[in-house]
């Protein structure tokens, strides 16, 4: 495998922006569009890496920066030989810098304080004070090993205005500054492995901060481009028209990537359609352990896909009375492991039994359909 990071454009669709991009890292190749799989805590809920591969995920979010402070801290990571090693995925890995995590703690103030130094926290078990910088960002992220490596920023809440937006962008800005910095002193992780570095455009819901922030992300010439904030993924509309805002501007050669998308398998469609590339969410895996399971069919229609479904928002909840002696899988003509094996009937019976094979054989089918939405996305575009 070449020790280096490349990506390039494969295809244009000729009906929308959506294209295939080739991404090259040193532990494989990724073709998008593509879905990323969360291991937040060094595990993806519920799967094995054996698991996660065979629902043909090429690439995962593994071990959050956060949480690989806490737990098991970047010591023992090190001396197991990184995250990669760790958790049992050789291929492609991206991990995030931490930011999301301290943005979500610090809304309670006691436990996180964010500076314009960085974030700092308690250690939950130990109590020991944590600082995070863009640089220790940065530094942890070279210990987990990830192929792509996160700038440390500041998320944008949506509920703080226009002056909370642009406070966390000028931070972000500043941040990536450091972050790049301490990057560029040796651009490879402490495997020796070369790592990409990606920018994150904040700038909330507002279109010119939007704009200020994606101007200064390119002007940095990063690998990659990320698209964050709290309205990103979880505000459909809003992300949609956020993207139409900055896709049109951004490098064609240079992976997009929506961070928080892919609550269901349709976001998948609408981003990709947008011109994004890459995204993760935690919401298949979490759906599926609160039986909710994706159910629909993926068609064609007016150039472009769509996931079809008679239930509502093309999903069913496993618990229901009516599953309790249904034959048929949870997804007809879906090809994954569960669904070639089960019916509804039985893990209704799982769930309902709380038995843990109920969450693996779940997740496996949640996890299979967004990428089942993937290939079938890439293939509309080889066609049209
Ligand atoms: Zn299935």
């Amino acid at each position: 495998m070449p020790n280096h990071y490349h990506s390039e454009l494969v295809k244009k669709s000729t009906t929308n922006p959506a294209r295939i991009m080739k991404m090259t890292t040193p532990h494989g190749e990724v073709t998008t569009p593509a879905f990323m799989p969360v291991g937040t805590r060094a595990v993806i809920n519920h799967l094995l890496p054996s698991d996660i591969a065979a629902t043909r995920s090429e690439i995962i979010l593994g071990g959050n920066t956060y949480h690989m402070l806490v737990s098991p801290g970047t010591e023992l990571i090190q001396k197991l030989g990184g995250m990669h090693k760790f958790m049992g995925w050789d291929k492609a890995m991206l991990t995030d810098s931490g930011g999301y995590q301290v943005f979500s703690l610090s809304k309670n103030g006691k436990i996180c304080v964010i500076d314009d130094h960085g974030a700092h926290f308690r250690h939950p078990i130990t109590g020991a004070v944590i600082h995070m910088t863009p640089e220790t960002s940065i530094q942890t992220q070279k210990i987990i090993g990830a192929d792509i490596i996160m700038a440390f920023d500041e998320c944008t809440p949506e509920e703080g205005g226009r002056e909370a937006a642009l406070s966390a962008l000028d931070r972000t800005h500043r941040w990536l500054m450091q972050s790049k910095a301490e990057h560029e002193k040796n651009p490879n992780s402490a495997y020796g492995f070369k790592q990409a570095l990606f920018g994150i455009i904040q700038g909330g819901s507002h279109r010119d901060l939007r704009e200020q922030s994606m101007e200064f992300i390119l002007n940095m010439d990063l690998d990659g481009i990320a698209i964050g904030g709290e309205v990103i993924g979880f505000n459909m509309e809003k992300t949609g028209e956020i993207l139409d805002w900055l896709v049109p501007h951004l490098p064609e050669e240079k992976i997009r990537y929506t961070m928080g998308v892919g609550l269901g398998p349709q976001d998948l469609i609408d981003v990709v359609a947008k011109g994004v590339d890459v995204f993760d969410c935690v919401a298949p895996t979490r759906n599926a352990r609160h039986g909710t399971l994706y159910c629909g069919k993926i068609t064609r229609k007016d150039g472009w896909l769509v996931f079809e479904s008679n239930e509502d928002r093309g999903r069913i909840l496993i618990k229901k009375a009516i599953y309790k002696d249904d034959n048929s899988p949870i997804m007809e003509g879906c090809g994954c492991y569960t669904c070639q094996n089960f019916s509804r009937a039985y893990l209704h019976f799982l769930y309902k039994g709380e038995m843990q094979a109920y969450c693996h054989l779940a997740c496996i089918h949640n996890v299979y359909v967004m990428q089942d939405v993937c290939i079938q996305m890439r293939e509309e575009i080889m066609r049209n």
